[in-house]
């Protein structure tokens, strides 16, 4: 069985800057609260408590130590509220994640109300609807339009999203809205990172007869990275660790290929890959002995 890796895949340097600023932090500091995790990937997020780095969800009563603020940014009340309360802030927001704040700013105060085009629920996009103030939305792929769209519209998208899936979307937007819009700006808020990645993913699922993506759960670009291998009618499985991998998955493949979202260490891919040529011997192994 072969292997084959992404020619561009896993830790990105926007995560890699961020966990670099949060050791640094907790060197410097003893002890330091991440607000959230600070990359949706557990392994990631386990060695980093070992050096000081504790997640919580919000800021409670009493927490005096210094706070950070995950790759995926955080909206102005997050930071003012850190700040009234006295904590020192450590902000580690990606500065293409920044980028797309401070356009959501500039739009809602040129009057445009804001679409993102993005999961409502991701952290990145709550952040960024909250720089743009009340009037924003965030809109998730192959969810329907609302049919009352204000005839001034400013578009980005999240950071990770596909630019197949945005251009659609846009499509989608003009065919529907042409009529009641009077103004639209789009601006390109995508990530090279995460196109190149995804690039790379599309062919690599041409090349294979099963792809594995290694990431966390919560990963929303490694999700999105299953999304395009199976649009290139590739089989292709999510798995947080070796652990998840299924021995019956690689029955009859030839060539296996892997692929990391973003937040991803190679850890976690060099754990994958081990595991995938252990179960591909014993497979071999059972083929010639039958
Ligand atoms: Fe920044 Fe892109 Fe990495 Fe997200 S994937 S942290 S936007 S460099």
């Amino acid at each position: 069985m072969e292997i084959l890796l992404a020619r561009d895949m896993g830790f990105c340097w926007g995560v890699r800057r961020a966990i670099d600023i949060m050791e640094k932090a907790a060197d410097e500091k003893g002890e330091i609260i991440s607000l959230g995790p600070i990359v949706h990937n557990p392994q990631v997020v386990r060695e980093l408590e070992e050096r000081g780095v504790r997640t919580a969800g919000d800021l409670s009563d009493g927490d005096s130590l210094p706070v950070a603020i995950t790759a995926h940014g955080v909206g102005p009340e997050v930071l003012e509220d850190a700040r009234s309360r006295g904590n020192e802030v450590i902000d580690t927001t990606c500065p293409i994640v920044t980028r797309s704040q401070r356009w959501a700013k500039k739009m809602a105060e040129a009057g445009f109300t804001l679409v993102i085009f993005g999961d409502p629920n991701h952290r990145e996009v709550r952040g960024v609807l909250a720089w743009a103030g009340a009037n924003a939305i965030a809109i998730q792929d192959g969810y329907p339009l609302p049919a009352d769209l204000p005839s001034r519209l400013a578009v980005i998208s999240q950071t990770t999203q596909s630019p197949e899936r945005f251009a659609e979307f846009l499509s989608r937007l003009m065919q529907e809205h042409i009529g009641k819009i009077s103004e639209l700006r789009v601006i390109n808020t995508l990530c090279d990172v995460t196109s190149s990645q995804q690039a790379a993913a599309r062919e690599l699922a041409q090349e294979v007869d099963l792809v594995l993506v290694v990431g966390g759960r919560s990963s929303a670009n490694t999700r999105h990275l299953l999304d395009v291998c199976k649009e290139e009618g590739s089989v292709a499985y999510h798995v947080e660790g070796p652990d998840d991998l299924m021995a019956e998955w690689l029955k009859g493949c030839e060539r296996v290929g892997v692929t990391a979202g973003a937040s991803t260490p190679d850890s976690a891919v060099e754990a994958v890959v081990r595991r995938v040529q252990r179960l591909g011997a014993g497979l071999e192994g059972a083929a010639s002995r039958g």
